[in-house]
């Protein structure tokens, strides 16, 4: 499926749900979800009845669209998450958080997921000191990811490692400004992971 090129807080009123896809937008009164929080559409006020199924599709939806991923890649992860132990919606939501892309962004390095997965495939990051371009690519314990020297001086990375010390960081990274590099504490348990998502019915979707 190609990748979706419209305006995105329209899939935040899509989901009832703000997504976080445009940057610091996002936190300001400007948010299009915030000013207007109905669905898109000349129907989007008007009072939707779901069915069980539809239920499931907008939870997966809204996952997907959270991560920034498509149907492909999504499914993909689902599919790794199965075949490890324990509970699959949270086998899920710890793979989607070791991505380096998501990584990047919540070490405060990139404004939106998807600018984190394109810094990262122009190859201005370093895992434990080699070149990693591969946004899908899972981050494990001690990992140590940093702004590749290279790209040290690119305005748009260093004003974004300057304003991350204004974020919130989860605990389950560490962020050192000045060395621009962070690393991975430990795989975050559910409780860390702040997505507006019931995991529970994304797995319900895949299952049935
Ligand atoms: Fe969603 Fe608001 Fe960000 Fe737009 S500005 S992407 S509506 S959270």
């Amino acid at each position: 499926m190609s990748r979706y090129t419209g305006p995105v807080c329209r899939l935040c009123r899509a989901e009832g749900a703000k997504l976080f896809l445009k940057g610091d937008r996002c936190y300001t009164a400007k948010c299009g979800f915030t000013k207007r929080n109905s669905r898109p559409g000349q129907h989007g006020t008007r009072r939707q009845k779901m069915s069980v199924y539809g239920l499931h599709l907008r939870e997966k939806q809204k996952l997907r669209r959270f991560y920034c991923l498509n149907e492909t890649q999504f499914a993909t992860v689902y599919e790794k998450a199965t075949k490890m132990a324990g509970q699959a919606g949270h086998n899920f939501l710890q793979l989607l958080e070791c991505r380096i892309d998501n990584v990047v962004y919540r070490l405060g390095f990139a404004v939106s997921r998807s600018q984190a997965r394109q810094l990262v495939r122009h190859g201005h990051f370093t895992v434990n000191g080699h070149k990693l371009d591969i946004p899908s690519a899972l981050l494990k314990p001690n990992d140590v990811i940093a702004v590749a020297e290279g790209s040290k001086e690119i305005n748009l990375i260093k004003e974004n490692v300057e304003t991350s010390a204004a974020r919130t960081i989860p605990a389950w990274l560490s962020v050192n400004v000045e060395a621009m590099s962070g690393s991975i504490v430990a795989i975050p348990i559910r409780e860390q992971i702040d997505v507006p998502v019931d995991e529970q019915l994304v797995v319900e979707f895949y299952a049935r």
